[in-house]
């Protein structure tokens, strides 16, 4: 198993022999970001020109089937370099980053992105990469490549998300089950809910009786459209799940000043908004944000009915 260290070795070496990647995280250094203030948080747009690709990146299934898949390896970059993770993973770094340090982690299969049976590898790679937190984009949710499955990871300390569980003034404690915390959220715009327990079995087990209930509410798509944020801090994982029903908002299908060419993933859900375009960084208001997170997130009255909650 590689440390820390090694990743960040890696990361340096990885860096100094391909020139994309090294251009492209040099660039990230400059990149513009502002500011949005809502009531006890903040959502931050990062104007990034070289996530365009990503952003709209065409997952329907003709498209998919008519390119070369790049997180299998023998399609990849020939400079880009991996390291393992457990028998079936490799570590690469992502050559658009978003992140001060910014990792792919896809499966050596090339098998579709769906979280079933992967959610125990994911709270490995909280752990292994203590450093990182670690996320996951479901197939209609802002994975670029539905057909592989894949992690990502990114710096901590990035996301708002992050200092906003600290705060806890947003979030309340719904339950504790088997050593298992759960949290709801509260006037936050966005509808998650969170995780916490030291126990990696029984956070594993509750999660998955709350992914077969999300399963069942939503039996025509592959899995239920989600995003996760995970990350492992004080001896404890926590999860940040993000229920969704929309792919894109109406705002990405506009045209002209209408258009907002914003497509959400997880890092957008734990509060940092990518946009690809200028215009679109300049434009983006509060009354935006909180319109994209209604139209994308599941409500919290769906959750709690889901859930039996109060
Ligand atoms: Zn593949």
């Amino acid at each position: 198993m590689n440390g820390l260290q090694d990743i960040d070795n890696f990361i340096d070496i990885q860096l100094k022999g391909w020139e994309l990647a090294l251009l492209n995280y040099n660039d990230l250094k400059k990149v513009k970001t502002k500011k949005l203030h809502f009531k006890g948080f903040d959502v931050l747009v990062q104007f990034n020109p070289n996530r365009i690709v990503s952003s709209t990146a065409k997952v329907d299934a003709t498209s998919i089937e008519s390119r070369p898949c790049f997180l299998c390896s023998k399609n990849r970059p020939k400079q880009q370099r991996s390291l393992p993770f457990k028998m079936d993973y490799a570590i690469l770094v992502n050559p658009f980053p978003i992140f001060p340090k910014h990792l792919t982690i896809p499966n050596l299969k090339h098998t579709d992105q769906l979280m079933e049976n992967h959610f125990d590898d994911m709270l490995d790679l909280s752990t292994h990469l203590s450093d990182f937190v670690v996320f996951y984009n479901g197939p209609k949710c802002g994975a670029s490549a539905p057909d592989h499955f894949h992690f990502q990871a990114g710096s901590k300390g990035f996301l708002p998300i992050e200092k906003d569980f600290h705060n806890r003034s947003l979030c309340s404690l719904q339950m504790v089950k088997e050593e298992v915390k759960v949290y709801k959220w509260n006037n936050y715009l966005r509808t998650a809910v969170t995780f916490q327990s030291s126990n990696k079995n029984k956070l594993s087990m509750l999660f998955n009786e709350y992914f077969f209930r999300f399963c069942q509410q939503q039996p025509n798509e592959g899995e239920p459209m989600m995003n996760l944020i995970t990350y492992y801090e004080d001896g404890e994982w926590v999860v940040h799940l993000y229920p969704r029903i929309l792919h894109r908002p109406s705002q990405y299908f506009e045209q002209g000043k209408n258009q907002l060419l914003l497509s959400p993933a997880s890092v957008d859900m734990g509060g940092v908004f990518i946009t690809p375009r200028v215009e679109d960084f300049l434009k983006i208001s509060n009354e935006d944000v909180a319109d994209i997170f209604s139209q994308v997130c599941m409500d919290n009255a769906t959750i709690h009915k889901l859930f039996n909650w109060d």
